[in-house]
C-alpha cells in the first residue's frame, strides 16, 4: 500500500505562500506528473512529500500512515536525484549499495538487490566502473538504481532528464516508463515539459503560476493527459498543455 494523500497542504517561505491549499489523492501504483511553469512550486511540493521540506500546514499520509512530521527515512519513499549526485570516488556497485549499508542491510541481501537493479537497468557490465567512466545516461540509470535497491513504495523524480541531451532524454523517458510498468510502484515525476507530462502520466497535476486572478502554487487542474488536452479547465491550462482553440 503506497497511496499518497495530501490534505490542504500549504507552504510558506518567510511571508511568501508558494504552495496553496493542495489536496490530492494519488493511487497505489499511479504515475502522477506535477507540471507547470518555472517557480510554480513543483519541487517544493515534491520535497514536502519526500520530507526534505517541512509542511507549513496540512497533512500528508503515505500508505495509510500519517507522515506529515516524520523524517524522509520513515516515509517509504526514494527520491531520484540528478546524476551529478553520485559519489565520485565509489564504483557503480558501491553507489547503489551505500544507502543499504548505512541501513545495516545484510551483505547477501545487498548483493541480491544491487544485481536485480543492475538487471532492470542494464548496468550489469558497468558495476565496477567509477561515475567519471560513465556517460550521462548511464549515470542517470545509476541514480535510479540507488532508488530501486531500497524497494520503495513511492519513487520521486525531480526533472531527472534535465541534464541529458535530446536523444538521451527520449531514451531515458522510455526507460522510466518501462520501470514503472515492471515495478508498479507509485511515482511522482516533476517536469516543466508538457510533452514529458503527456507521455508519462496516468494523471497530470498542473500548478498555477503567474496568473493575476489565481493563486500561485494552487492546483489549476488534475486529470488524465487527454482530459486536460480536450477539456482544459481554463485558458491557462489550455495554453500550457497546448490544447487546440
Ligand atoms: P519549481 O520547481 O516549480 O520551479 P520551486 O518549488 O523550486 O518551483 O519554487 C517555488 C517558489 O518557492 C519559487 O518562487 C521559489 O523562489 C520559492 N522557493 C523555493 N525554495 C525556497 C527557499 N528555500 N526559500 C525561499 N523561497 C523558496
Ligand atoms: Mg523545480
Amino acid at each position: 500500500m503506497a497511496e499518497i494523500r495530501l490534505r490542504n497542504v500549504n507552504k510558506r517561505f518567510g511571508g511568501v505562500q508558494v504552495i496553496n491549499d493542495v489536496s490530492l489523492d494519488i493511487a497505489d501504483g499511479e504515475f502522477c506528473v506535477f507540471v507547470g511553469p518555472s517557480g510554480c512550486g513543483k519541487s517544493t511540493l515534491l520535497r514536502m512529500v519526500a520530507g526534505l521540506e517541512e509542511i507549513t500546514t496540512g497533512e500528508l499520509d503515505i500508505g495509510g500512515k500519517r507522515v506529515t512530521r516524520l523524517p524522509p527515512s520513515a516515509r517509504g519513499v526514494a527520491m531520484v536525484f540528478q546524476s551529478y549526485a553520485l559519489y565520485p570516488h565509489m564504483t557503480v556497485y558501491d553507489n547503489m549499495a551505500f544507502g543499504l549499508q548505512l541501513a545495516r542491510t545484510g551483505k547477501p541481501d545487498i548483493d541480491a538487490r544491487v544485481r536485480r537493479a543492475a538487471d532492470i537497468l542494464a548496468l550489469g557490465p558497468l558495476l565496477q566502473r567509477l561515475p567519471k567512466e560513465l556517460s550521462g545516461g548511464q549515470r542517470q540509470r545509476v541514480a535510479i538504481g540507488r532508488a530501486i535497491v531500497r524497494s520503495p513504495g513511492v519513487f520521486l523524480f525531480d526533472e531527472p532528464l534535465s541534464n541529458l541531451d535530446a536523444a538521451l532524454r527520449v531514451q531515458t523517458r522510455i526507460e522510466i516508463a518501462k520501470l514503472h510498468a515492471s515495478l508498479r510502484a507509485s511515482m511522482i515525476y516533476v517536469t516543466h515539459d508538457q510533452v514529458e507530462a503527456m507521455t508519462l502520466a496516468d494523471r497530470i497535476v498542473l500548478l498555477n503560476a503567474g496568473e493575476a486572478m489565481r493563486r500561485d502554487g494552487s492546483i489549476a487542474q488534475v486529470g488524465r493527459p487527454l482530459d486536460l488536452y480536450h477539456r482544459p479547465a481554463n485558458l491557462f491550462v489550455a495554453g500550457f498543455i497546448g490544447s487546440p482553440g
